[in-house]
């Protein structure tokens, strides 16, 4: 039997894993599985902490799960084609398997390998993985990419479930590694060059197929079967939080699938369009990693190019309130302190906070998605990206430039009793609820009774929203847009 080496990249899970599947069955167990760490992606001006240590504690839960087959995780650092040539070499492995990744980067990195390894007489070979289906795999009738969401949705639909597949089961043994074969050592933070982290969220499949089990389960009450009533609740834990476990592929698309498959079948019918919500937004992710697959463009500018000569007023020192959550726009605040305590946002409170950013303070989308980019645990190239584009009314089924988010009315409707500001702005908690998302409309007496004075205890907003708004339309029109009402 040959020996392979299995790649774990963006698919760090036993079960469910097609490539490691095919190399542990056509090679009887002799796998070597390794993660290679990419200091390009790890850098503290590049990853948030958490993201960084969700990512270690994946790899150690990973390297347990290996053990308990008979197997560790190899780790090994710096230039993946170097590195798996050479590993290849020294044990004589005959392929390397890996799950594909779809962003330009990972695209261009795996075309390296392959040739490297290719002049060696290596075969990289590579498998579907990540969403249910595949960026080249769902055009529209006349051959070209799906650029809106609703038609790519419709037949996106059937044609996932209908490609479901058997799930694969973890490899019940491996062989032992090869001997000499170092393990190398999942580093710490610290060696990584990063500061502590107060609350790490647990990472790794156990916690990722735990959490999908919590989600899921018809008895929760905040679970999947009250999705679409509740998800846009900002102070309720009413979303899977999956988003970390699916970008690192903890959890893959295909078995969150089936999850929602199987609650569907044993819930009352009432619960079916609430579920049905949910995977709707599997499909989102599939579309944004194929929009980032064939337009890579996207990367650096807008979808819609005409957008690019937009000549925002990236004024720094709003962009510095923004970034720290004191705006005096409550709703906006909270978004942004949940992001610094938390490494995480919910994704109302993301598309508030974009769109403030853009559309308010007048400030070129790309600043945020960076800087959400650096903070965020579930920081996803594709996703963060499409989000930021949809906010900034640049991509592609974006919220139309015109179309502004009141700070005000968004936090009024989706956080009533003030409950998230509440929670993640103190120095609002004794607000009552009529001023929580308005404070300096409160009576002066009652004010001055709480203890409360704007521009104090709290700031004063930092721009009048009735005035920016019409300020934000010039600017888009500037671009030529005045009949853009497609967008
Ligand atoms: P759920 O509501 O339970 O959804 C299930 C899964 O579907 C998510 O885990 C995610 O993988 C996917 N999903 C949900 N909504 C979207 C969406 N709008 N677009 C694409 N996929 C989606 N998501 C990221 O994973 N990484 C990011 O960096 C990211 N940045 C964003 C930035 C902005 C400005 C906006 C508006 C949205 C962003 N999103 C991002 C999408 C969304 O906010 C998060 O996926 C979601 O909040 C994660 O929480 P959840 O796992 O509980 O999601």
């Amino acid at each position: 039997m040959p020996t392979h080496i299995h790649w774990f990249r963006r698919d760090l899970r036993l079960a469910n894993n097609p490539a490691l599947s095919a190399a542990a069955r056509e090679s009887g167990g002799a796998v070597i599985p390794v993660f290679i760490l990419d200091h390009a992606l790890l850098r503290p001006e590049k990853a948030a902490p958490a993201r960084v240590q969700f990512l270690i504690e994946s790899l150690a839960a990973l390297d347990a799960a290996l053990r308990q087959r008979g197997s560790a995780l190899v780790v090994r650092q710096g230039d993946p084609a170097s590195a798996l040539a050479q590993l290849a070499a020294e044990h004589h492995a005959s392929a390397v398997f890996f799950n594909r990744d779809y962003t330009p980067y990972a695209r261009s990195r795996d075309a390296c390998v392959a040739q490297v390894l290719g002049e060696r007489g290596i075969p990289a070979r590579s498998f579907a993985d990540q969403g249910l289906i595949e960026p080249p795999d769902l055009l529209t009738k006349g051959g070209t990419p799906y650029t809106v969401f609703t038609p790519y949705y419709r037949q996106w639909r059937p044609q996932a479930e209908h490609s479901l597949a058997a799930p694969l089961p973890a490899p019940a043994a491996l062989a032992a590694l090869p001997p000499g074969c170092d393990h190398g050592h999942i580093p710490t933070l610290a060696e990584l060059g990063h500061a502590p982290v107060a609350r790490p969220t647990r990472g790794g499949e156990g916690a990722a197929l735990a959490q999908l089990a919590h989600f899921t389960d018809l008895d929760n009450p905040h679970g999947i079967a009250h999705y679409a009533s509740q998800r846009d609740t900002l102070a309720l834990p009413a979303t899977s939080q999956l988003s970390a476990h699916l970008h690192l592929g903890c959890v893959d698309g295909p078995t969150c699938m089936r999850a929602a498959l199987e609650a569907a079948q044993c819930a009352a019918p009432a619960a079916a369009p609430q579920i049905e919500s949910w995977v709707r937004q599997l499909a989102w992710r599939d579309f944004y990693t194929q929009i980032l697959w064939h337009h890579p463009h996207v990367r650096r500018g807008a979808f819609r190019r005409q957008y690019d000569t937009i000549a925002w007023e990236n004024s720094p020192q709003l962009f510095q309130a923004w970034c720290e959550g004191r705006t005096g726009y409550p709703i906006v605040d909270a978004a942004m302190r949940q992001l610094r305590d938390e490494s995480w946002m919910h994704n109302r409170a993301r598309m508030i906070a974009a769109s403030f950013l853009v559309k308010d303070l007048l400030i070129d989308w790309r600043w945020g998605e960076a800087f959400f980019f650096r903070h965020l645990l579930d920081g996803d190239l594709a996703n963060n990206n499409g989000g930021w584009q949809w906010a900034a009314g640049t991509g592609t089924d974006a919220q139309p430039y015109f179309r502004i988010f009141n700070p005000t009315s968004q936090g009024q409707k989706f956080d009533p009793d003030g409950a998230y500001v509440r929670r993640h702005v103190p120095e609002l908690a004794s607000l009552p609820s009529d001023y929580i998302h308005q404070p300096w409309a409160m009576p002066p007496a009652l004010a001055r009774e709480l203890g409360f004075q704007i521009g104090k205890t709290y700031p004063a907003p930092v721009v009048d929203h009735a005035a920016q708004r019409p300020r934000a339309i010039a600017l888009y029109h500037v671009t030529g847009n005045q009949n853009s009402h497609e967008l």
